[in-house]
C-alpha cells in the first residue's frame, strides 16, 4: 500500500530526532572527555636544597600539592641527614667518632655501601673520604660570605691527602668507622640519592603521578609527560654567557641525568681557576674535563658516576660508563664533545 505523506513527515521526523540524539550524545561524551579526562596541568615549586635551587614539577589527580609537600621535605631529610656540614648529621656523628665505632641506620647503611661500590669501580676517581681535601681548599665553606679563596701549598696538599681515601672506611654489622683520620664527604652522592627519594615518595603516593625534579639542573624523571610523552631535558654549555645557553637536547621518560661541571662550584686565583671536583690522585682540581653528564636509571648513580667520569677524563670515560651502567656526554678543556655508543638512544640531535 502506498504510503501517506503523514507517514513520510513521521518517518522523516523520526529519522531527525535520532540524528539529533545520535549529535547530543556524540556532544556530551566529548565534553566528559574534556573536562572529566584532560591530563592534569601540572603544579611547580622551587626551593632551596642541598645548596642549591630545586625545582618540583608534579602531575598527579590525587593530591598534587600534598605530593610536592611530602617531596620537599624528604629532600630536606636527606640533606640533614647526609650534610658533612650540618654539625648533627649522621655524616658529621661519623666524622667526629673517627676510628670508634658509630652505629648506623639500615638508609645510612645502604648510602655508604652504595658509595664504596662505585669507588670500587671507579678505581677510586668517585672516592666519599675526601673530606680533609675539600675542607683544606675551603669548598665547604664556599658559600659563606667571608669565605676567601686559598691555594693550599704542595706540602699542604700532600699531609691532607695521607688522610684520604675509601679504603679507610671499614663498615661491618656493628657500623662504621674511619681509620688513619679520614673524613667522610657525600657531596657527590647525596644529591642524587635525594632526588631518587623524592621522586619515589611521589610514586609511593599516586602510583600514576608525572613529573620530576630538578637539583640543580640534575633531574630524576617521576613519569613521562602528560603520561606519555618524554620529557626534554638541557645539558648547560659549561662556558655559555647565560643560564639558557645548552650544548645538548635529550628526550628521557624514566631515570635521571646528572651533570658535574667545573662551573658550578669555584674560585679564581691568580688567574686560575679552582673547581670542586678533585682528582683523589692529586688532591687538587680534576684537569682535562669542564662537564660530565651522566643518563643512568638512578640519580644516585649517574651522581656519583658523573663525578668519577669528571675525574677519570672524557677519553676513558666514554669507553667504560656504559658497562658501568651509564650513558654519558662530555667536554674536554678544548670543549671537544664526546658521547658514549648509547647516548644517541636519548639526544635529540643524534636522532
Ligand atoms: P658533584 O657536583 O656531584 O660532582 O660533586 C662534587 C662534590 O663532591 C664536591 O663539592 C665535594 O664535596 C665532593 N667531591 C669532590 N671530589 C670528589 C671525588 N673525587 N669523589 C667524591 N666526591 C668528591
Ligand atoms: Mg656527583
Amino acid at each position: 500500500m502506498p504510503r501517506s505523506s503523514k507517514d513520510d513527515i513521521m518517518i522523516l521526523n523520526r529519522k531527525t530526532w535520532i540524528y539529533i540524539l545520535t549529535l547530543a550524545i556524540v556532544l556530551v561524551i566529548f565534553v566528559f572527555f574534556f573536562v572529566f579526562n584532560r591530563p592534569e596541568p601540572y603544579i611547580v615549586k622551587d626551593e632551596i636544597i642541598l645548596g642549591t635551587y630545586v625545582r618540583v614539577v608534579v602531575g598527579s589527580d590525587k593530591n598534587p600539592n600534598a605530593i610536592m609537600d611530602s617531596m620537599i621535605r624528604e629532600m630536606k631529610r636527606i640533606e640533614k641527614k647526609f650534610s658533612s656540614t650540618i654539625a648533627d648529621s649522621i655524616i658529621s656523628k661519623i666524622n667526629q667518632n673517627g676510628k670508634n665505632i658509630t652505629e648506623i641506620d639500615q638508609e645510612t647503611r645502604f648510602v655508604i655501601e652504595r658509595s664504596l661500590a662505585i669507588a670500587d669501580i671507579t678505581n677510586g676517581a668517585f672516592d666519599p673520604a675526601m673530606g680533609r681535601i675539600i675542607k683544606l681548599w675551603g669548598f665547604d665553606r664556599i658559600s659563606e660570605p667571608d669565605f676567601t679563596p686559598f691555594v693550599p701549598s704542595d706540602g699542604q696538599i700532600l699531609q691532607a691527602l695521607s688522610h684520604c681515601g675509601y679504603k679507610n672506611i671499614e663498615i661491618s654489622k656493628e657500623g662504621i668507622y674511619l681509620k688513619n683520620d679520614v673524613q667522610l664527604d657525600l657531596g657527590a652522592i647525596a644529591k642524587g640519592y635525594a632526588i631518587d627519594r623524592a621522586v619515589q615518595v611521589a610514586k609511593e603516593m599516586d602510583s600514576s603521578c608525572t613529573g620530576y625534579v630538578d637539583a640543580g639542573g640534575d633531574i630524576g624523571i617521576i613519569g613521562p609527560k602528560f603520561g606519555g610523552a618524554k620529557w626534554v631535558v638541557a645539558v648547560k654549555n659549561p662556558r655559555g654567557e647565560s643560564s639558557t645557553d645548552f650544548v645538548r637536547y635529550v628526550q628521557i621518560d624514566q631515570g635521571a641525568i646528572v651533570t658535574s661541571g667545573d662551573y658550578e662550584r669555584y674560585f679564581e686565583a691568580g688567574g686560575r681557576r679552582y673547581h670542586h671536583i678533585f682528582d683523589p690522585a692529586t688532591g687538587k682540581p680534576a684537569e682535562g674535563t669542564i662537564s660530565s653528564t651522566i643518563i643512568a636509571q638512578t640519580a644516585m648513580d649517574a651522581d656519583a658516576l658523573s663525578t668519577a667520569a669528571f675525574v677519570l677524563g672524557p677519553r676513558y670515560s666514554v669507553q667504560i660508563m656504559p658497562s658501568l651502567g651509564g650513558q654519558g656526554f662530555f667536554m674536554d678543556t678544548a670543549e671537544k664533545e664526546y658521547l658514549t655508543d648509547g647516548w644517541s638512544y636519548f639526544d635529540i640531535d643524534e636522532k
